[in-house]
């Protein structure tokens, strides 16, 4: 659950020994598109089987193989496009690019590239305190993943594995939109958020099944763009950041010694926290794109794309505004609680069952704090939302207080139960009754006769007074009543 921080504005410039500079990010973001089967063969796309053992003869690029297009591969890019509000092209193209490479057996790729599948979208990034940015993207494009080369095996020898060869990717496009790494790891974060909603990308970084190619430039506000450089396959949100500012910075650095950037291509090194050249940047005409002769242009039916609009889920924007409205809660809560599907049906069980607000409370700081604290994921909550829903209602209803509620989550977690019968097989009510709470007032009062004198000159000592009874009730003592017993017996 990574939610933006909140930044200033003022802090996106960068400052350099010749004033501020403007960093320009866009970002080409490769998507794995869940699906069973890969993009032209029928070959299994699971993950962590044994080398070489989801691979069809097409993978394997035997000769007079041919492609067979897997159709559920051009709706999840239809229903990923229609995510992020962008125009659905009918007809699109395959295309090969060719480039020699060893895990690359047929000796190109089949991706699109005059004429893509899905067009201009956008996607709205939220800043955290209420500040937003929307960022343009320029084109969503199906393609074919490559194999794996494997050099860390055999002193001698490289292997390839070539399961993931032919697995289906979609190429997400930026247009130059971001201003920061802030904003850069941001759009990241939303941009998976929508693809995990919608299903069609599992967004596991740690798998490879999202990665970033990261185009960075700089120039002095106002001036037009600068040159800019593409770092490769960045493989984390934390790491896009850092590759940005690093490469941000070396490029200030060059600019400012009176030198120029060449266009290349970067490798982002996380260890030792640098930039590395590559290879300098290849031209479209290198790759000899044209038409691949075995695949038919692409049509699809305005009818499929409406489908699949009406089949769409409630997507993030609309959760979180549908969060503020009925429920509510604060904005920036309701991003937080609509980053996962699965949190935000979790809190509107957990809401259901009492104050909305209170609901969000718990489940944000107590419930989320806990899962993060312990890297367990929402699925397996050792808390269920029957049982939150329960402590929330029972905190509502004033039965318990908040700090007992604490306790009480507590046992929930480690212990498990249902809540109600908690509170009574282990006394955990609230005590409410007048006749009760004065006793404790007066015990304290009477073992304490110099702060009674100090209270009066100095009623905020009457602070100290509610945390003596509380401790004396075992926290059970309902605050507001003893506050109003104290102030009366004190004559404060
Ligand atoms: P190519 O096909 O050569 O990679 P594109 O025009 O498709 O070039 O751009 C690739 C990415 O680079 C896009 O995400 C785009 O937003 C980004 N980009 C283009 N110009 C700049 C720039 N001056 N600074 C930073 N990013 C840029
Ligand atoms: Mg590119």
């Amino acid at each position: 659950m990574n939610a933006p921080s909140k930044i200033p504005a003022s802090s996106k410039l960068i400052p350099g020994a010749t004033g501020d500079w403007e960093v320009v990010i866009g970002l080409e973001i490769h998507a794995q598109v869940t699906s069973e089967a890969k993009l032209f063969s029928g070959a299994s796309t699971g993950f962590g089987a044994p080398p070489n053992s989801h691979v069809s003869l097409v993978d394997a690029a035997m000769p007079g193989m041919l492609p067979v297009l897997n159709h559920e591969c051009v709706r999840q890019a239809i229903r990923t496009g229609l995510g992020v509000k962008a125009r659905i092209n009918l007809q699109s193209t395959f295309d090969r690019k060719n480039y020699f490479y060893p895990d690359l057996p047929q000796g190109y790729q089949i991706s699109q590239y005059k004429s893509p599948i899905v067009g201009e979208g956008e996607v709205l990034v939220d800043m955290g305190d209420g500040e937003s940015v929307t960022v343009g993207i320029e084109r969503i494009h199906l393609e074919q993943d490559a194999g794996k080369s494997i050099h860390d095996q055999d002193p001698k020898s490289s292997f390839v594995d070539l399961n993931r060869s032919g697995v289906a990717l979609m190429e997400i496009v930026s247009k130059p939109d971001m201003r920061s790494s802030e904003e850069a790891k941001a759009y990241v974060s939303k941009l998976r958020t929508i693809l995990r909603y919608i299903g069609s990308c599992d967004g596991d970084m740690d798998k490879g099944n999202l990665r970033a190619d990261v185009n960075v430039s700089v120039r002095k506000p106002g001036q037009p763009f600068g040159t800019r450089c593409e770092i490769k396959n960045v493989n984390s949100i934390r790491f896009i950041g850092q590759a940005i500012e690093t490469e941000a910075r070396r490029q200030i650095e060059i600019l400012e010694d009176g030198g120029a950037i060449d266009q290349e291509t970067r490798l982002f090194d996380p260890v030792r926290g640098e930039t590395r050249a590559m290879r300098s940047k290849e031209e479209a005409h290198d790759y000899r794109y044209f038409p691949d002769p075995d695949l038919l242009p692409l049509v699809v039916e305005q009818a499929e794309v409406d489908e699949l609009a009406a089949g769409l889920p409630e997507l993030p924007d609309e959760k979180k505004a549908r969060f503020v409205r009925d429920y509510g809660v604060t904005p920036y809560d309701a991003m937080v609680l609509t980053l996962e599907r699965e949190s935000a049906d979790f809190f509107e069980a957990v809401a259901r069952r009492g104050d909305a607000k209170l609901a969000a409370n718990w489940v944000i700081n107590e419930l989320f704090g806990r899962l993060n604290k312990d890297g367990t994921p929402i699925s397996e909550s050792p808390v269920s939302a029957e049982q939150l829903g329960g402590l929330v209602e029972l905190v509502s209803t004033g039965v318990i207080s908040g700090k007992i509620a604490k306790d009480l989550f507590e046992i929930l977690w480690t212990e498990g139960g249902d809540p109600k019968e908690l509170v009574e097989s282990r006394g955990l009510k609230q005590v409410t009754d007048a006749g009760a709470i004065e006793k404790v007032v007066d015990e304290v009062i009477a073992a304490n006769p110099d702060k009674v004198e100090q209270a009066k000159a100095k009623p905020t000592l009457i602070g100290w007074f509610v945390g003596q009874v509380m401790k004396a009730s075992g926290g059970k003592a309902n605050p507001q009543a003893v506050n109003e017993i104290l102030k009366s017996k004190l004559g404060i």
